[in-house]
């Protein structure tokens, strides 16, 4: 670095890692596609897994997720078509449409059903995963239902995008996102390019994670130019800026947060950060001792 204000003195991520999402079955016969997750999170860090769902099948989606249990981490599902309806021990019930959003703290301890609330047509969206440091994974769980027209809208340059979570600079300029104040400073957000072929450039935290999904069209990261196409995930470098070419009408996530830097013990719907303590989980979860 010289000091100047030189763009071109930022330093710029580049591609590190390019995924393909992969054809999974989670809950009651629910065929998705698992973007990452499983074994080898750190590189994550503090993401834990996530999935695409899309379907115009009933088949594929009518079993949904019925009653099950999380301890440790937060769920994000963010909904692009269709129903689902979520129920907890708490009591909640939220029904989530087209755009809208839910963020749960699993915490301590939720046990919950996410079922779809149609019997035909397309269901199509995502669940993203989000670690919580060891000091809030035993907190108390807590959920809360983002409805779309809540969720911050910006166009720039031809290029719509929904701020789901997060602050951070597109273009000069600052997009604020609908969840704020996490510790893992999670910013999500969803880009639908126009017609036109357009280039963004994000700032991020130069340490934070940042992932890259794409999920229609096709788009082109960094100095070097990666090529990244629909249903591939890339993981970046750090870096000062993110440069991003989207081809016309290409849609991407953009998921950022700050890593934990503790360790990850993930046993199923358990994410922990020793085995002692999933060991725990399970037999508090047999012993009917995982919430409340
Ligand atoms: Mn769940």
């Amino acid at each position: 670095m010289n000091g100047s204000s030189d763009k071109s003195s930022f330093t710029t991520r580049s591609v590190v890692e390019v995924m393909q999402a992969t054809p999974a079955s989670d809950g009651d016969g629910v065929r998705l596609l698992r973007v990452f997750g499983g074994n080898n999170l750190a590189r994550f860090d503090p993401f834990l897994m996530l999935d695409e769902f899309g379907s115009t099948e009933p088949r594929d989606y009518i079993g949904g997720f019925p009653p099950h249990p999380h301890r440790g981490f937060e769920t994000v599902t963010y909904m692009l078509e269709g129903k689902m309806e979520h129920r907890d021990h708490m009591n909640n019930i939220g029904l989530l449409d087209a755009g809208d959003v839910q963020w749960m703290k699993a915490g301590a301890g939720v046990i919950h059903s996410e079922m779809p609330r149609q019997e035909e047509g397309r269901m199509r969206g995502f669940q993203l995963w989000v670690n919580l440091p060891a000091a809030e994974k035993m907190t108390a769980a807590s959920y809360r239902d983002i409805a779309a027209a809540d969720i911050p809208a910006y166009n720039l340059d031809g290029v719509q995008i929904k701020a789901i979570a997060g602050t951070l600079q597109v273009n000069g300029k600052e997009l604020t996102g609908a969840v704020q104040g996490n510790s893992t400073q999670p910013a999500y957000l969803d880009i639908h390019a126009g017609t036109e072929a357009t280039e963004l450039v994000a700032v991020i935290p130069e340490s934070h994670t940042a992932l890259i999904y794409v999920y229609e069209g096709k788009v082109a990261i960094g100095d070097q130019r990666t090529g990244i196409q629909a249903r591939q995930l890339a993981r970046l470098s750090p870096g000062q800026q993110l440069r991003l070419s989207l081809e016309a009408a290409s849609r991407v996530l953009l998921i950022a947060g700050k890593p934990l830097g503790e360790p990850i013990v993930h046993y199923g719907p358990f994410v922990m950060n020793s085995r002692a303590e999933i060991e725990q989980a399970i037999a508090d979860y047999n012993a009917g001792r995982l919430v409340g």
